[in-house]
């Protein structure tokens, strides 16, 4: 059996599709930690975490911000199911700046507002998109 040379890669939320192209490599991540795919990849499907995507078009590499969702890995084929996502160059640094500024005050008055999962959460999706968007300016 031969070895696929390349990968198609689709990253969709539920409501658009931001990726559909063929590329070399992709790094997910996933629930239990960031992981690299290449041609040829063992088939697998995982959960996501919040965290950085990137994928790699010989030197040039692209990057997202992902939150949640699910990943089908195929030896020729990733599919990212995203319940949130952006590209790197869509990303609003100021709204992301805002949200993690909000989060990080409403975990350190965690004792009024018992919702402390969804700032850890919102804290985290801040801080992947000025990373994510930090990505696209080197
Ligand atoms: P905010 O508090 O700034 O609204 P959020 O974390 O509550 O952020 P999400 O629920 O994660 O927002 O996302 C809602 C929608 O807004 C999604 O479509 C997401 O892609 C978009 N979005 C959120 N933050 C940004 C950002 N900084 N830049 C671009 N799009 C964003």
């Amino acid at each position: 059996m031969t070895l696929p040379s390349q990968l198609t890669l689709e990253v969709v939320t539920p409501d658009r599709s931001l990726v559909s192209q063929l590329v070399d490599e992709v790094q997910i991540p996933g629930a239990e930690g960031y992981f690299g795919v290449l041609p040829g990849h063992t088939p697998l499907l995982v959960t996501m975490n919040v965290g950085e995507l990137w994928y790699r078009n010989g030197q040039q590499r692209s990057f997202l911000s992902i939150a949640l969702g699910f990943a089908e890995v195929l030896p020729d084929r990733v599919t990212i199911l995203a319940k949130v996502a952006e590209c790197a160059e869509d990303i609003d640094v100021e709204r992301a700046q805002l949200a993690r500024q909000r989060a990080e005050e409403r975990l350190t008055q965690r004792a009024v507002d018992s919702d402390g999962e969804r700032a850890r959460l919102s804290l985290l999706r801040s801080r992947t998109r000025l990373q994510v968007a930090s990505q696209s300016l080197r």
